[in-house]
């Protein structure tokens, strides 16, 4: 594949801080680069795990200042002494033999990337990105960042892009995950405010869980679940019969995508039997009026038939909510990566609103986050919001965010960003001309990614900054920026309850590997902005800066004093303003029980009091008309392909987990499909024989496994492997542009070949 390549000799140019090319070879001499600083040589400490967004605390054992070991902290609010195989194999992926250990620039000679020093490398960016921004403007340049890396390093990425270097635009891979729930929170809330804590898993009388497979992709939540005393329903809404719908006592297995009309017809169906709090609703919302009349025509027949379920099932399912006191709705990815995702999202939360369960224990409209900091790129990433969750279109938060940075506002960006498809879409359109890729694999991971290579090859400039330099996106990069990983640096991550907790370094980087902290840090100097972050020191400055950015905001974190209080408290869910009391330190005896609702430190839910984060204190009621599936069955294409995590010991795009051998045993190693036994049947198709799937895009091969675990008429596979997604159609929720991984229409054929 031919790149266009950086202009050569590169010249040496002058820095306003006080690096020279010779300081950024030597990895230690920036102070990031040596042991932990603060830990004995055979301390055990505490951290919080790099992987889902649940947030276990884990206890890494050094020997000889090496991390040798890890187990669960048995004292953690989170995960109370478990984890999950993900968890106990954290460290094993920081020794992979493929770990990017030095910056790599390709050749454009041999079209090859080869070593180079950080020097070079830092001149080629600088150089590559001022150009595209003489020649182009801020619009030609984006960044994608991740939900991956710690809070202080995804502000630090996002000032630094927006602020110091001029990038008009930058997102995240939440975007892939989250952006449903952070819209439809923004819009209905008035701001990105998932309102639960664990403790309501084990407080609930009924726990809904809508397109959540629980105990597959977050097992150690689905752990809190058992915990529950109070014989709760466990209800399932999702078309696969998945290991949670299994454990459940209600599975409601609807037709792909036929959740809103089911949660419509489940509103309309609560209004018809009077389950509704019209005092809570009077008094905390607006636009219910509206909704009753929307939902009238919802009926249960054209909910039957819309979803496939009986009358029976459906009757059930009402009743039971209509009955039980305190009413969980969860939700994950089933609901997200939907193409009407932010008005499926808001028709959990309309339920929870109208029944009132919400601000109570076990109650609540509950989007369970993906990645370990998916929450943290939500605040402070300075993508979707301004940081601290501010505006950018909002003049006075403008305002308040440079006097907090003390920068002149004019740096602060008065547009929003294009959207992670936008940018994509820009680069086909030759808008956007330089990419700094970051902890992410697009490459592997966007939807519909048949034809990304070309897409991404038309770049002037790729930079990708990864632990690995084997990655389908970094293959692809002029240039390779190694970042050291989990347990090589400092921060903090916020987990799905909105639980801050600290990510420590236990061990070295790899050869010339650099925190990513630390990359930003000298790009900042290299690009000649480094005097605008003359307090961005260290992940602990950069955190008091992100309380200071949060105050006044719903997430005001300015009472929590830094990484040590948080340690010493099991982390602290936000807001914790100043005004609140200093928390009590797990195994305080004196501290009410810690996973029930009587420590305010270790559990605490928003909306207790009813007012939400509109500037009238009101939840909104938002709704619109369900819209068929972009991509409907057909003759050529007969059958549904849905998506979704394959196993626990998987981690999206394989990246770290194959990098463990346990870990590869625990899950399936190659491409799979799920076919029901009568459409295999069908087919002439036998259990383990290789079949090709095709949609529209692309056609692969895979084992074909034959269950009931889906429906007549559907497949489903697993979302971790390369070719999953040249399959999966390029289409994004209106609202939240979130893709839609999970519907599309294929063809199954039999390839004849036995496996194995
Ligand atoms: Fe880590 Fe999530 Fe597993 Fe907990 S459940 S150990 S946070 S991957």
């Amino acid at each position: 594949m031919n790149h266009p390549m950086p202009p050569a000799p590169f010249r040496l140019r002058q820095f306003d801080g006080p690096l020279t090319s010779d300081l950024v070879q030597r990895p230690g001499a920036f102070g990031l680069g040596n042991l932990p600083d603060r830990l004995a040589p055979d301390a055990t400490t505490s951290m919080i795990c790099g992987f889902c967004s649940t947030g276990c605390s884990l206890q890494v054992h050094l020997r000889d200042g090496r991390a040798v070991n890890l187990s669960p902290d048995p004292n953690y609010p989170v995960n109370l002494g478990q984890a999950c195989p993900k968890g106990w194999e954290a460290l094993t992926p920081l020794a992979a033999p493929d770990r990017a250990t030095t910056p790599l620039l390709r050749n454009p000679n041999s079209g090859e990337l080869e070593p180079v020093d950080w020097d070079q490398a830092l001149q080629v960016f600088t150089l590559r990105f001022k150009a595209i921004l003489d020649q182009h403007g801020p619009g030609a340049m984006a960044w994608i960042g991740t939900g991956q890396i710690p809070s202080e390093e995804l502000a630090f990425l996002g000032a630094l892009a927006k602020f110091g270097m001029g990038f008009a635009h930058g997102d995240g891979n939440t975007r892939q995950c989250m952006a449903t729930a952070a819209t439809a929170y923004k819009q209905s809330f008035g701001f990105d405010a998932p309102p639960f804590t664990y403790a309501d898993f084990e407080e609930s009388d009924a726990l809904v869980f809508i397109g959540s497979n629980l105990c597959v992709a977050h097992p150690i939540l689905w752990q809190r679940v058992l915990r529950n005393r109070r014989q709760p329903e466990i209800i399932v809404i999702d078309p696969r019969k998945t290991e949670t719908a299994m454990a459940a006592t209600q599975h409601l297995a609807i037709s792909p995508k036929s959740d809103l009309v089911l949660l419509y017809g489940t509103a309309r169906a609560l209004i018809q039997r009077g389950a509704v709090k019209r005092e809570f609703i009077e008094a905390h919302t607006t636009g219910f009026a509206g909704f009753e009349d929307f939902v009238r025509p919802f009926t249960e027949e054209r909910v039957c038939a819309a979803t496939g379920l009986s009358r029976a099932a459906f009757d059930r399912f009402i009743d039971t909510v209509a009955t039980r006191e305190r009413v969980s709705f969860w939700w994950t990815m089933g609901v997200n990566q939907g193409h009407e995702s932010t008005r499926t999202a808001q028709a959990i939360i309309n339920l929870a609103l109208m029944t009132g369960n919400i601000g109570r224990p076990g109650t609540g409209a509950n989007s369970i986050t993906g990645q370990c900091n998916a929450m943290g790129s939500r605040l402070f990433s300075n993508t979707t919001n301004l940081l601290g969750g501010h505006d950018f279109l909002n003049p006075d938060h403008r305002a308040t965010i440079a006097r907090t940075l003390r920068l002149p506002v004019a740096r602060i960006p008065d547009t929003n960003s294009l959207a992670y498809d936008q940018i994509l879409q820009g680069i086909d359109d030759g808008v956007i001309k330089g990419l700094w890729i970051v902890a992410t694999n697009t490459a592997h991971s966007w939807i519909g990614r048949e034809g990304l290579e070309k897409r991404l090859a038309k770049l002037d400039f790729l930079v990708v900054q990864d632990m690995y330099a084997s990655t389908d996106t970094a293959r692809l990069a002029h240039l390779v920026l190694p970042a050291a990983g989990w347990g090589e640096k400092e921060g903090t991550f916020i987990n799905s309850e909105r639980r801050f907790g600290v990510l420590k370094k236990v061990a070295r980087a790899p050869g010339l590997a650099l925190a990513d902290f630390q990359i930003f840090r000298l790009i900042a100097h290299y690009w000649g902005c480094a005097s605008l972050f003359n307090e961005w020191t260290s992940p602990q400055a950069v955190f008091q800066i992100m309380k200071r950015c949060s105050a006044g905001q719903p997430c005001d974190i300015t009472g929590i004093r830094d990484f040590r209080h948080l340690e010493e408290c099991g982390g602290i869910q936000w807001p914790w303003p100043s005004a609140q009391p200093v928390p009590a330190a797990p195994g305080d005896p004196t501290a009410p029980a810690a996973t029930s609702a009587g420590n305010p430190a270790q559990e605490r839910r928003l909306f207790e009091d009813g007012r939400f984060c509109h500037p009238d204190g009101r939840a909104r009621f938002l709704y619109d008309e369900p819209r068929p599936l972009p991509e409907p069955v057909s003759a050529e294409f007969p059958l549904t392909l849905l998506t979704g995590r394959g196993s626990s010991s998987q981690w999206h795009t394989l990246t770290r987990t194959d990098k463990s051998a346990v870990l590869r045993r625990l899950g399936p190693t190659q491409l799979h499909v799920e076919i029901h036994p009568e459409d295999a049947r069908a087919l002439g198709i036998q259990n383990g024989e290789r079949v090709t799937v095709s949609t529209r895009r692309a056609s692969v091969t895979a084992a074909a496994v034959v269950t009931s675990t889906v429906q007549p008429g559907q497949l489903f596979m697993p979302m971790h492997f390369l070719e999953t997604n040249r399959l999966t159609l390029e289409v994004v929720d209106p609202h939240s542009r979130q893709p839609s991984y999970k519907a599309c229409a294929a063809r199954l054929t039999a390839d004849g070949t036995p496996r194995g």
